[in-house]
């Protein structure tokens, strides 16, 4: 089972073909209302079921005119008024102008709006001011001119966020549908810890992965399921996979380092499972395992085993586990979202390069220094440091080819 260590990027592209081949599993879906419907992934088209805008719409307040006849700063009789939401009028009478509200259906005839600002109004008539110009299409924008009924407007394998709810809603889909979340097996491993609320004796520690994982699942939007935790023994392992095997996805923390109680791979194999890889040129996140189990009635159980140490556990599964997850999820583009930043001070000097690192980080988005936010590295006693993850806010990536970054350094970013 040991092999050959991968680059981050060679085990990138291996959960990049996995993801791939996830396009033709069979996902269930559900009708869910739009208030639900946020962070959910798309199972079904949404249409539009009008043009949109559904009239040519006013974007100002002001005068609809022939832009034309405005352009000679000649009076126009004011022919009505429309405010939003009154239906269609018109026409404009040749010579006139009509009183429009932002959002109003401009009356046939109209080929552009007036700002209110930029007229002299006398009684019932108005007059473009002298400093003004105005063209055909000005602050109306045409029936259509977004999207014509019909047209497929947001994408099956879309993940719904603020702006497609809305167009939804715009769309007449009170109801929409999804693919059912994922549900996402947590199994802890190790004879150290002791549930939250227990005293640890000497010796042991508080289990912080399991609601740290649970957390990381729950934003990735799957339903995570944390399983009691596993002693470091075969047998326990054994049931508890077991007990895992329904699931959709599998994240066991721990026991996959080379200490004579790390069982995990061993019993995996004994479950048929498939290693995709075993261990990845990383810093922190090293004996990453990635691999799935072969199911009789269902896909195959995709897994990680992730190192246990919290900042390792959290790094690997923010930077491949959420890529399967958003898969699973029906969202087969999904991948972490790196950004620049400017760092503010070197980073350690004594590092050497062949390992891609990711450092704990504090970014802050003041946009001073040419308009990059600024980052600077959190100091932390290695990857267990939960006090500095705690006061940190993203991942600094330090390429494999390099030891460390100097300040002032365009870097990539990871925000957690
Ligand atoms: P392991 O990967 O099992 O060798 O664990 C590496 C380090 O992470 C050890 O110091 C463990 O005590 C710690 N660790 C493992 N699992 C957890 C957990 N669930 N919560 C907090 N620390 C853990
Ligand atoms: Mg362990």
């Amino acid at each position: 089972m040991s092999a050959e260590l991968l680059s981050y990027a060679e085990a990138q592209a291996v959960v990049g073909s996995y993801v791939r081949g996830l396009a033709r599993v069979d996902r269930s879906v559900e009708r869910l209302s739009l208030a639900m419907a946020s962070g959910r992934v798309l199972a079904k088209a949404i249409i539009a079921d009008q043009d949109q805008p559904p009239f040519a719409r006013s974007t100002r307040d002001g005068f609809a005119c022939r832009a034309q006849e405005a352009s000679s700063h000649t009076d126009l009789k004011i022919a009505g008024t429309t405010r939003a939401g009154e239906t269609l009028p018109g026409p404009l009478p040749p010579g006139a102008a009509w009183e429009i509200m932002t959002g109003a259906p401009v009356p046939e005839h109209a080929d552009a709006v007036v700002m209110i600002e930029h007229v002299l109004r006398n009684g019932d008539h108005v007059q473009l001011a002298a400093s003004r110009t105005i063209q055909a299409g000005e602050n109306i924008v045409a029936q259509g001119a977004q999207a014509r009924a019909g047209d497929a407007l947001i994408p099956v394998g879309t993940l719904l966020g603020a702006a497609q709810i809305a167009l939804a809603a715009t769309c007449g889909y009170a109801q929409i549908e999804a693919y059912t979340r994922p549900r996402v097996a947590i199994l802890t491993t190790g004879d150290e810890l002791v549930p939250v609320d227990q005293e640890p004796a000497p010796g042991q520690i508080r289990n912080s992965n399991a609601p740290m994982l649970a957390a990381l699942v729950a934003a990735a939007g799957a339903e995570p399921r944390v399983l009691l935790t596993a002693a470091d023994t075969a047998e326990a392992l054994d049931a508890a996979l077991g007990e895992a095997i329904g699931a959709d996805m599998l994240l066991i923390s721990g026991g996959v380092s080379a200490g004579k109680f790390d069982l995990v791979e061993p019993a995996l194999a004994r479950i048929a499972a498939t290693f995709h890889f075993t261990g990845v040129r990383m810093q922190p996140g090293k004996p990453l395992v990635f691999g799935d189990v072969p199911r009789p009635d269902s896909p195959a159980l995709p897994f990680f085993g992730l190192p246990g140490n919290p900042i390792s556990s959290a790094a690997t599964f923010q930077l491949f586990g959420t890529r399967v997850l958003a898969a699973l999820s029906g969202n087969l583009e999904s991948t972490p979202r790196f950004l620049a930043a400017r760092l503010a001070q070197p980073t350690d000097r004594k590092a050497k390069p062949g390992l891609t690192r990711f450092l704990p980080g504090l970014c802050e988005f003041n946009f001073q220094d040419g308009g990059l936010p600024r980052v600077t590295t959190i100091p932390w006693h290695g990857s267990g440091d939960l006090p500095a993850f705690a006061r940190s806010n993203c991942f600094v990536v330090v390429p494999e080819n390099v030891g460390s970054l100097d300040e002032g350094m365009t870097v990539r970013i990871l925000m957690i």
